[in-house]
């Protein structure tokens, strides 16, 4: 059982940033309006995501930390139909098999809430205790259990890059929702939640990108595209900069990026790349998202009219602001 843990959280959790995407789905997922992540050295000392979101009783709590007890996963079907964030239910006995985990929850129609510890995927302690309704979930130590894990990772500073970068994707595909990221003293990251888009892009990209975009709003052939597009003279040398989501989902996918370069043709230079947070909404039934549980890839069953939505889409947005 404990073996099977850590190789699933192989799967899973490659590194702090993909326990911080987990925990905060799990957030998300459970209607949070108010997201807290706190880190300490780069995410392998402490990573905590505080949430205000329904909460667990006693038995949910214990339950969540036993592999796919609460997997939702009933079918094949259900694969090809996968509308909410979480869904495999192994990611928190992953996580809790290579670190030491506290979970702390309580139901806002409870007085009392619950306290569950796991050290390194052993037997889950389980206590009631004192908390604010919602949920708080602190891992210590990742990887501390399995040294070749432990060895993979790069610098504080980077894991901490990779944190950032992660709850900057997840705090714009939630514009609704609080995101704060602090590590340590340091206040990296605090969105409005306000639901205002652009607002979230300013606090996640800064000031500079928020004031060179273009609106983008368009659909037509079952996909709909909106959010904003770099002006021209706001490009990047690298692609870091380029945000893509599908049906709420952050993705990183070639046909979407190719598309939306395409719409810039002969109006940047070489070598350079424009700026974008872009949403595209199709069908869930078109679009496969489950390539691989910790990388964040898509399979669009009609790529043509999705390659075509988006250049449309980016191209009329720039022509209306040109004028
Ligand atoms: P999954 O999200 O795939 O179901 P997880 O291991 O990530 O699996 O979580 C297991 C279960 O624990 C979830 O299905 C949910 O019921 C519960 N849970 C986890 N995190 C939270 C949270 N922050 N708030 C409320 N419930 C949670
Ligand atoms: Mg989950």
């Amino acid at each position: 059982e404990r073996t099977a843990n850590q190789i699933a959280a192989g799967e899973v959790v490659e590194r702090p940033a993909s326990v911080v995407k987990e925990l905060v789905e799990n957030s998300l997922d459970a209607g949070a309006r108010r997201i807290t992540v706190e880190v300490a050295g780069g995410g392998r000392e402490l990573i905590q995501v505080v949430d205000d979101g329904c909460g667990m009783g006693p038995d949910d709590a214990r339950l969540a930390l036993e592999r796919h007890a609460t997997s939702k996963i009933a079918s094949a079907e259900d694969l090809r139909r996968i509308r909410t964030l979480g869904f495999r239910g192994e990611a928190l006995p992953s996580i809790a098999s290579v670190s030491r985990l506290v979970l702390r929850t309580r139901p806002r129609d409870r007085l009392e809430g619950t306290c569950v510890r796991v050290e390194g995927g052993g037997p889950p302690e389980v206590e009631a205790c004192g908390c604010p309704p919602g949920t708080a979930v602190e891992v210590r130590d990742l990887f501390y259990n399995t040294p070749a894990r432990l060895k993979f990772l790069k610098t504080d500073a980077t894991e901490l890059g990779r944190i950032t970068e992660v709850v900057g994707r997840l705090a714009l595909a939630s514009p609704g929702v609080v995101f704060r990221l602090r590590a340590g003293p340091a206040e990296l990251l605090t969105t409005p939640g306000t639901g205002d888009l652009l607002a979230t892009v300013h606090a996640v990209l800064g000031r500079e990108v928020a004031r060179a975009l273009v609106p983008v709003e368009w659909e037509g052939g079952g996909v709909r595209v909106w959010g904003y597009a770099g002006l021209p003279q706001l490009v990047r040398a690298g692609r870091a900069h380029q945000l893509f989501f599908v049906n709420g989902r952050s993705v990183t996918d070639r046909v979407l990026r190719f598309a939306f370069e395409e719409a810039y043709r002969n109006a940047i230079p070489e070598g350079r790349h424009p700026v974008a947070v872009l949403f595209v909404a199709v069908d869930p039934e078109e679009v496969d998202v489950n390539v691989h549980p910790a990388k964040a890839e898509v399979r669009f069953r009609n790529e043509r009219a999705v390659r075509a939505a988006v250049y449309q889409a980016v191209r009329e947005a720039l022509a209306a602001h040109a004028g």
